[in-house]
């Protein structure tokens, strides 16, 4: 029946087509069809489709241009969902075959690793989730067109799907949410086997022996500790003399190097990488201390590449309208998320700021209020960071090296997850709590943790920044015991008063 009405439809002239098409009679994607829009959406990660949601639930007609067959861009498809769930997996694993539960009185004898029911696990989540969004995008009238956009004018975008048709939309308002790619390692081509990115890296086939990094970054650090807990020799060779990048605080840095060194994975700062040759299925890495250029090669069966990520923005046009990106490949937008053809906005990894799902999210929602007229606003102070090891980092606002730089004037109090009951009672005491508040006003600037799930308790900072809080607020909040959280407002009483309760 379809081929007969696609014959049937090479014999008619466009103009009847489009006729016959508006009518509701046919549909074809062998040839260029023209959409309406209010709004149109380049990107179906995090940034996206919570736009897209967001708009065709204000009532604006949204398309939604999606190139990857799945939605839910890097996150959820070779990001953060798929990592967790090998982190999670991965840490169960470690404490059944490490003797952890057997000290527990959990008696495990024999543990074996199910590898390709591991990662099972993970597809079956990322499906799931991926599947969830475009569940959410019917239910909500978004239309969702997996194609390639190309900004063809400010107010025009094609789409070239999978089959070779365009499709044409012709749109008042325009999102660009293409995010982020993994940035290449000059001369070390990354073939996703033996040489891999953190894409390669969620699909290892086998458990490798020797595992080295390139960059002692959130993700490096992250998709190490899963090999190392699989049961890799890991090695993380970094540029910088501290672990955990950018913006995490210098004190919570050398404990979490700590405690990862005594969970079995090994450090190389201070250390560039030189090269890489891979023979067959083993790596040669070389690299050079920074300090004292001492030469040194590594061997191993794994090379993960993962310096860093940029963003994306090939084959999206933006020639074609006169943006141009910054120095580090960034959209530049103003303060309401605008560039300078005022109808077209950006969000997510593609501009600045920290590239984190829950940033992009943020971005897209306010975007859409900003169009409809309303006030944008997104401190980015109050963005929260998370590591998901064991144990977890986070933190929120200013570390002691940004108050120090900027010559402000703070209180210190901090908290050991030794003295609090929970973590005492769940054997996992490492890690600590660290609050920085204005030795004048008593404000809280910033909350550095590392230790039990505190990547959920570094929310309850969150709201309390967004809101002003004062370190006395939160120390003088009620807060259910015994739980973790205690630690959070025993710091908060340490910088209030100088003294916690507990400890
Ligand atoms: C291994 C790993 C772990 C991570 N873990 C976390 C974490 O735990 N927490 C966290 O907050 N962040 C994490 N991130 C970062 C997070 O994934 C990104 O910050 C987030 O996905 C950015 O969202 P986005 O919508 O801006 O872009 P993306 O998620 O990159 O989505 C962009 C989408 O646009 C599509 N696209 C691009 N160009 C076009 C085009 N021309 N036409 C049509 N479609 C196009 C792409 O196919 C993609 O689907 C992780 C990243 C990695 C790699």
């Amino acid at each position: 029946m379809q081929a007969n009405l696609r014959q049937a439809v090479t014999l008619l002239s466009k103009t009847n087509y489009n006729a016959i098409r508006s009518a509701g009679v046919l549909y074809s994607r062998n040839y260029s069809t023209t959409h309406d829009a209010d709004i149109v959406v380049i990107g179906g990660g995090p940034g996206g489709y919570v736009a897209s949601i967001k708009a065709a639930q204000v009532g604006l007609k949204t398309v939604c241009i999606e190139k990857n067959d799945t939605l839910g861009g890097t996150c959820l498809n070779v990001g953060c969902i798929p990592s967790k769930a090998l982190l999670n997996n991965s840490h169960y694993y470690h404490m059944a075959h490490s003797g952890d539960l057997n000290s527990r009185g959990i008696i495990c004898e024999n543990v074996k690793l199910d590898l390709d029911v591991l990662m099972g696990q993970k597809t079956n989540a990322v499906k799931a989730l991926t599947g969830g969004i475009a569940q959410l995008f019917k239910k909500n009238k978004v239309t969702h067109l997996n194609g390639w956009g190309t900004i063809t004018g400010p107010n025009q975008i094609q789409a070239k799907m999978s089959d070779g048709s365009v499709e044409t939309v012709n749109t008042k308002y325009m999102i660009v949410a293409t995010g982020s790619e993994v940035t290449p390692f000059p001369g070390i081509p990354i073939d996703e086997e033996v040489i891999v990115s953190s894409t390669g890296a969620l699909t290892l086939k086998q458990v490798p022996k020797k595992m080295v990094i390139i960059g002692a970054g959130v993700i490096g650090l992250e998709l190490g500790s899963v090999w190392s807990r699989l049961g890799s020799e890991v090695i993380a060779v970094e540029f910088l003399t501290s672990i955990g990048g950018l913006g995490i605080d210098g004190e919570v840095s050398k404990s979490f190097q700590k405690i990862l060194t005594k969970q079995g994975m090994q450090f190389k700062l201070g250390t560039k990488v030189m090269g890489a040759t891979r023979h067959g299925d083993s790596v040669t890495v070389s690299v050079e201390s920074v300090k004292d250029g001492t030469k040194e090669d590594i061997e191993c069966d794994c090379l993960l590449v993962c310096i860093g990520r940029r963003p994306y923005t090939e084959g999206l046009g933006l020639e074609n309208v006169g943006i141009a990106t910054d120095d580090r490949g960034r959209i530049p937008v103003n303060a309401m998320l605008q560039t300078i053809v005022p109808n077209i906005h950006a969000i997510g990894d593609v501009i600045h700021g920290p590239m984190l799902a829950h940033k992009a999210e943020d971005e897209g929602i306010i975007c859409v209020e900003g169009i409809q007229g309303g006030h944008v606003h997104l401190d980015y102070n109050c963005v929260p960071s998370v590591v998901y090891t064991h144990p977890e980092v986070a933190w929120v606002g200013k570390t002691e090296e940004d108050l120090k730089k900027e010559g402000v004037e703070y209180k210190v109090g901090k908290f050991p997850f030794m003295a609090n009951s929970r973590a005492k009672t769940n054997n996992e005491t490492d890690g600590f709590v660290k609050v920085l508040a204005d030795k004048a006003t008593d404000r809280i600037l910033g909350t550095h943790m590392i230790g039990p799930g505190v990547g959920e308790l570094i929310n309850e900072s969150v709201l309390a920044m967004e809101y002003g809080a004062s370190a006395e607020d939160v120390a003088r909040v009620c807060h259910a015991h015994p739980t973790c959280s205690e630690a959070l407002r025993e710091a908060n009483l340490a910088a209030y008063i100088g003294k916690p309760i507990n400890f």
